[in-house]
């Protein structure tokens, strides 16, 4: 098996950082990335902000070029979807009827956004889906992008992360825009509920409309026109009609293949799949995390996709440390920063820091009064103390909630003990 290569199926973050980490470990074999989307790797994060701003045409921002590529001896085969993974013989074969021969496979397949349901017929409901718009590659950017132009009557679906990114990127282009959220309020995950209210006040001062706590009973379009009726009988008008309500993770290859699959593929601390030849990484997996007894998770998030991608490419060549780095990320929406490090929704107790202006961070804690996450928003001051309370987490150190509460206490100084 010699000639056989490293293969990875998905030219996103993940796929491009574990290529450049097998070179850099001292794979000297083949490295061949399958990407089904016509670009090289690029970032996605700001698709939801500057690629929907900048007023000339926009370009990816590009994680490899091609001078990268080479100096890396990357064989990146573009616009090639992979269809099925051969086990036994170790191939993957594309949709173009070529087989590729691999020693070790990752999948970086990512995810998909979720589709707006459509319900069953019969019921009093209708929804008419084709004039949604999801954003997850740069050619939905471009879509959206277009829709964007001052005055332009925005909805969008779903109070979460991207929709609220949008939102704010829609403003800043001079679209009247409300979002719709069937929960209570937005940011229902992974946010504690006093960040969520400093969100929605600065959307609202910047005028957002919010619909909170009522779904959708029906969406009709015609003329370029859609017409969204809330379950409160209510009715909306709208230019464009974004659904930002979640990603669901691209595991078909690996399910029609007889991998594990669990809220993702599914992989042990290595990030090794059920077959022992395979890993995963990215958005696309599920993983446990030590941090948390164990717990399996599964992230959607930029540093997530980039460490995995780097940690998997030791995996493939041997490595046996497990995968331990806490969650992280980050979301930037006019000009507050929002930060959150470790799974919050493990915390009992949430103690609140206030930075003055430049912003205020709340701390997560358990039972035992460690670390489980810690929170800030305010301007880009908060990333400094996320990334200690960051240290915090991995350190597992018993903490007094009254310094956690006192700016003057510094995080370093609860770092060393
Ligand atoms: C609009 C947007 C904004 C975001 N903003 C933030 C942010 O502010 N902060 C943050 O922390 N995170 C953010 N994220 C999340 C972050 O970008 C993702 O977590 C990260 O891109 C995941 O990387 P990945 O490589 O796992 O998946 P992806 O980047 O999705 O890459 C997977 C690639 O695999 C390809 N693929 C899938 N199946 C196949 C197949 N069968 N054959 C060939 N190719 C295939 C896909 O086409 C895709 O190119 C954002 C995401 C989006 C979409």
């Amino acid at each position: 098996m010699s000639n056989y290569g490293m293969v990875i199926i998905g030219a996103g973050e993940t796929g491009a950082r574990a290529a450049v980490e097998l070179r850099s470990l001292g794979w000297t074999g083949k490295i061949t990335l399958i990407g089904e989307e016509a670009h090289a790797p690029y970032e996605r994060p700001p698709l939801s902000k500057p690629t929907l701003l900048e007023e000339h045409n926009p370009s990816p921002a590009y994680i490899l070029d091609n001078k990268q590529l080479e100096e890396h001896r990357i064989e990146l085969m573009k616009g090639c979807k992979a269809v099925s993974i051969d086990k036994n013989n170790h191939s993957v074969q594309l949709e173009n009827g070529q087989n590729i021969n691999y020693e070790r496979l990752l999948l970086a397949t990512g995810a998909q956004p979720r589709r707006l349901s459509i319900p069953l017929s019969g019921s009093q409901s209708r929804f008419d889906t084709s004039s949604v718009l999801y954003l997850r590659s740069f050619g939905d950017a471009l879509s959206l992008r277009r829709r964007l132009e001052p005055g332009k009557r925005v909805v969008i679906i779903g109070g979460g992360f991207i929709g609220l990114e949008v939102a704010a990127s829609a403003r800043e282009c001079g679209c009247e825009v409300t979002v719709i959220e069937a929960g209570p309020r937005i940011l229902m995950r992974g946010v504690p509920e006093a960040i969520a209210a400093i969100v929605d006040a600065r959307h609202r001062s910047a005028g957002v409309q919010f619909k909170l706590g009522v779904g959708i009973a029906g969406i009709s379009s015609s003329g370029g026109e859609s017409i969204i009726t809330l379950i409160n009988g209510e009715t909306l008008a709208c230019d464009a009609l974004i659904a930002g309500i979640g990603a669901i993770p691209e595991t078909a290859l690996a399910a029609a293949s007889g991998l594990a699959i669990e809220n993702g593929i599914s992989v042990d601390e290595k990030l090794a799949t059920s077959d022992p030849n395979i890993f995963a990484a990215g958005d696309c997996c599920s993983f446990p995390h030590p941090l948390y007894g164990g717990m399996r998770i599964r992230l959607e998030a930029w540093r997530n996709a980039q460490d995995q991608g780097t940690h998997v490419a030791g995996s493939m060549l041997g490595a046996k440390e497990a995968y331990a780095a806490v969650p992280w990320f980050w979301s930037d929406q006019y000009d507050l920063t929002l930060q959150v490090s470790g799974l919050q929704g493990i915390g009992t107790t949430t103690v609140h820091r206030t930075l003055g202006s430049s912003g205020d961070l709340f701390f997560h804690l358990t039972d035992e009064r460690t670390l489980a996450a810690a929170s800030g928003i305010g301007g880009p001051g908060i990333a400094k103390d996320i990334r200690l309370a960051e240290m915090l987490i991995a350190s597992k150190a018993v903490l007094d909630p009254d310094a956690l509460a006192r700016p003057d206490v510094k995080l370093k100084v609860l770092l060393k003990g």
